[in-house]
């Protein structure tokens, strides 16, 4: 028997694998040194299991280890690509252009340079969550200094085509950063390839510890300047101060060996999970599929279901499984995701919504119960809401208040 609620939330994070805490531990207690200690052997053990994974990151998407930065994770990632190319190419242009369903992460950067006089454009997506090639060339100006689209999207899974962008970009000069907090380690990237100039990664969606992350900075064809977001000691070649956090970063390493490892097997896997998923639920009338059906993370399925309540859906879900619904978690906002929105759903639709991560951890024994208990919840909540509309109540009655 599964445990209960089923995690089913991994693109919010996932739990640190075992293999990945095993080789964290040693540099808590009797590795602890320093890895900018370079005078005696706690600091050089510290420094090569630094180096190690560097090296790994590097080889993940065909990087070199020196054009790796260490972050907290990939919202400073964001901030530091972001807020530091705009500091450092202000005077060839003030003009950034991003997507509709990017992250806060990405996006609250950009509306911070608005305030500082830098313009934005925000492009659209199609009905699919994809972008519109033809869109992005429109929107580029001799001023455009940066591009900044995702990799793998966190509540729709799209994958967007980063080697036309890549292409694009670097035919007019202009610096391209891709989020790949959610795509690192699940899907082949590949930055000479996909001409990717600033990527951020995190650890924490891939099986491995929260708090450390990585900024992929190119050093050649073109060199990318970047100007530092926090300053002191000059560690990570200037561009990010602070000490390093040796064992996370040790955990980070050892998370994306891992998933390179088994990255083939575990798509098909998990591409299988998602299908039985949606073939279940795709039997009730009413179900919609968001995004893109093929381009898309092989553990994501987000639906938005017709003729009941957003937030009584949610409730009636929570006793067997940990999901997120499309609309803001903070109970304070309950407004419709920004990403259902985008891909022109109705606000009722993209309030009605789930959002199911499958992981490493999941098995099909769990996908059938959480499947049968969303069919269930969704019957038993259309049958209320139909008596309710008889006696005059409005489905939006049944939310909480907050
Ligand atoms: C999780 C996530 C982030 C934030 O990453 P942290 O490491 O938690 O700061 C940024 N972008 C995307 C797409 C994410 O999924």
């Amino acid at each position: 028997m599964s445990i209960l609620p089923i995690y089913l939330d991994c693109h919010a994070t996932t739990p640190v694998d075992e293999r990945v805490l095993a080789a964290m531990l040693p540099y808590f207690t009797e590795k602890f040194g320093n890895p900018a200690s370079i005078g005696h052997v706690y600091g050089w053990e510290a420094e090569a299991a630094v180096k190690q994974t560097r090296e790994i990151l590097a080889a993940a998407i065909n990087a070199t280890p020196e054009e790796i930065v260490f972050t907290s994770g990939a919202t400073e990632a964001n901030n530091l690509a972001i807020k530091g190319v705009a500091e450092a190419y202000f005077k060839k242009g003030q003009h950034i252009i991003t997507v509709a369903t990017e992250h806060s992460a990405v996006i609250d950067p950009c509306n911070y340079l608005k305030t500082l006089g830098f313009e934005i454009t925000i492009l659209p997506v199609q009905k699919d969550g994809l972008i519109d090639l033809t869109e992005l060339k429109k929107a580029f100006r001799p001023e455009t200094i940066l591009v900044s689209v995702m990799a793998a999207n966190n509540e729709i899974g799209v994958l967007q085509p980063l080697a036309e962008i890549g292409e694009m970009c670097h035919e007019h000069n202009i610096i391209f950063h891709t989020d790949a907090a959610q795509a690192i380690g699940k899907i082949p990237l590949d930055v000479q390839a996909m001409k990717i100039d600033l990527m951020s990664l995190t650890a924490h969606k891939v099986y491995g510890p929260k708090g450390i992350g990585a900024l992929y900075v190119r050093r050649r064809n073109p060199r990318v300047q970047l100007a530092p977001q926090q300053h002191g000691g000059g560690h990570e070649r200037g561009m990010r101060s602070g000490t390093l956090y040796t064992p996370q970063i040790v955990g980070f390493g050892k998370a994306v060996e891992i998933a390179l490892i088994e990255q083939a097997t575990e798509t098909q896997r998990l591409t299988q999970l998602r299908q039985s998923l949606w073939e279940q639920l795709s039997q009730l009338e009413g179900i919609h599929l968001n995004g893109h059906p093929q381009d898309r993370l092989a553990g994501n399925l987000n639906i938005s279901v017709e003729g009941v309540d957003g937030a009584a859906l949610l409730l009636g879900l929570q006793p067997v499984m940990a999901i997120s619904s499309g609309s803001a978690c903070s109970s304070a906002n309950t407004a419709p995701s920004h990403v259902l929105t985008a891909l022109g759903n109705s606000q009722q639709l993209a309030y009605a919504s789930v959002r199911f991560g499958i992981g490493r951890f999941n098995t099909q024994e769990e996908i059938d119960i959480v499947a049968k208990h969303v069919i269930a919840t969704i019957q038993s909540l259309r049958k209320t809401s139909f008596m309710d509309s008889r006696k005059g109540l409005r489905q939006s009655d049944l939310a909480p208040a907050d």
